[in-house]
């Protein structure tokens, strides 16, 4: 049988890395079975489910190279197949309208507390009277429609990551509500548990890939299944993501959506690289660096954790870094050309793509993130750099004013700046003041740079000269020097 699995998010917020990784997990089980991978956006909620979220949703799922092969599929344009659905088990005796108020089961659940049991519908509308349920119609109370659950029944299966689950009929919270409240002889908004068993009874779904949080859903599912006549399909629950503190990760930790990973300077590759090894142990022979196809090869459920994973930023910071630091150049320089237009630096994209290609060579090895890229590339953009701390005091030390104006006249007089020349005026300017090289080369770059630390010198002074900035630097660092004496 072709394997056939989906993602169904619901647009009530952005893509959020608990969903991502879902969908991680059911793209590398369909990919390796060569199966079908389905995106269904779940937007009954239509209170909470949003356009923009719908929008982000996808252009996430893009962005990160989860491509699916039907949908996506939108339930509010199967609103029909929902109603077919529970009229047949109106019709089967299977569900039936319960009047029940909010008030009334506050109270109802209120009572329970006292009694410390845990909340539970009582069942009470099961069996009205066509008198009882006339009477109520007069009040002008409108039903929910409830789906029965049998307390004696036992619920189980055998679980993609957990082996054998087993459920009791009475812990899943008596009747379940299927359609909220609506005239009677209409069917109103249908929920959750129900949308959902009906979308994957008609989309073919074999194997419903989802996270833990849904397995309490999966027996009252799977009693749904048996009333619709339906074959089950596997199930499989992927252990959740937990923050630092071991708690399920929420908006509360920050960043969880992957629009924020993508601003923040993440690649898509090392967000799928990495979001693959929450909750899954690659088998040896793939090294902790892959793709997702190669991922797809190997993947199976067997290396699937059951505990959940705590989110490590560490080690997403490890892997984005080695992605960038591996990047073919003009690759990388693409994206940075979009994080420094975005910092709103000025250059010409394509006039200056050779030298924006040096620059980009220069800071590859000490990126991070993409977006390091802007305070390190700041100084290559921007006249002129702020002097740290440091910088101030190295200009400061005896002998680095004479090594400056030494530097400069060598470089009034030189012309062009190769790294032959930078090097003889480094040796140069060094031997003339007599002091150690350490100390011209750190004096240089405070001049240059504003700092004492940073990629290689020569190339950072090569860099600037080509855009004209080396001399004007040497200047400044000087009358600076002159003005603090
Ligand atoms: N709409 C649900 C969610 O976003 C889907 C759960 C499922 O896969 O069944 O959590």
């Amino acid at each position: 049988m072709t394997v056939r699995v989906r993602i169904a998010p619901s647009p009530t917020g952005n893509l959020h890395i608990g969903t991502a990784r879902t969908a991680v997990f059911n793209w590398l089980y369909g990919r390796h079975h060569q199966g079908t991978f389905i995106l269904r956006i779940e937007d009954t909620d239509q209170e909470r489910s949003r356009s923009d979220y719908t929008e982000n949703i996808i252009s996430g799922l893009k962005w990160l190279g989860l491509d699916w092969d039907e949908g996506p599929f939108f339930q509010t344009q199967r609103l029909e197949h929902y109603e077919a659905a529970v009229q047949t088990l109106l019709d089967a005796g299977l569900a039936y309208y319960c009047y029940c108020t909010p008030a009334e089961l506050d109270d109802l659940r209120a009572r329970q507390k006292a009694k410390g049991q845990a909340p539970r519908y009582d069942n009470r509308h099961r069996n009205l009277t066509p008198e009882q349920q006339s009477a109520f119609d007069a009040e002008g109370r409108e039903p929910v429609i409830r789906f029965k659950i049998e307390d004696d029944r036992q619920i189980q299966w055998t679980d993609l990551v957990r082996g054998t689950v087993t459920w009791k009929g009475a812990d899943l919270g008596g009747d379940m509500v299927i359609s909220r409240a609506a005239p009677r002889g209409t069917i109103g908004i249908p929920l959750y548990n129900l949308v959902v068993v009906v979308d994957d009874i008609a989309m073919g779904i074999t194997d419903v890939i989802r996270g833990e949080d849904h397995i309490g859903n999966t027996p009252k599912q799977i009693l749904l299944y048996e009333a619709l006549g339906a074959p089950l399909p596997n199930f499989g629950h992927t252990p959740l993501i937990l923050n630092t503190s071991g708690q399920k990760l929420s908006k509360r930790d920050g960043v969880t959506s992957i629009s924020d990973f993508q601003e923040m300077g993440y690649l898509a590759e090392a967000l799928t690289n990495y979001m693959t090894l929450l909750g899954w142990s690659p088998p040896e022979e793939l090294s902790e660096i892959f793709n997702l196809s190669a991922a797809a090869a190997v993947f199976s459920f067997d290396r699937v954790n059951k505990a959940g994973a705590k989110f490590d930023w560490d080690k997403l910071n490890w892997l984005n870094s080695q992605y960038l630091h591996q990047m073919p150049l003009p690759q990388l320089l693409d994206h940075l050309i979009r994080v420094w237009q975005g910092a709103g630096y000025d250059f010409d994209p394509t006039g200056d793509r050779p030298w924006l290609e040096s620059l980009t060579a220069l800071l590859q090895p000490s990126l991070v993130k993409l977006t390091d890229a802007i305070a390190q590339g700041r100084l290559f953009f921007n006249e002129p750099p702020s002097m740290d701390g440091e910088a101030i005091s190295q200009l400061n030390q005896s002998g680095s004013d004479e090594v400056l104006t030494q530097l400069l006249h060598g470089r009034q007089s030189e012309g062009q700046l190769t790294p032959e020349t930078a090097k003889s005026l480094i040796n140069h300017a060094t031997k003339a003041v007599g002091v150690k090289k350490g100390l011209t080369m750190r004096t240089l770059r405070a001049a240059l740079t504003g700092a004492i630390h940073g990629p290689d010198l020569i190339e950072t002074w090569l860099i600037l000269h080509q855009r004209r900035w080396d001399i004007p630097r040497l200047e400044r660092a000087i009358s600076l020097y002159s003005n603090s004496n």
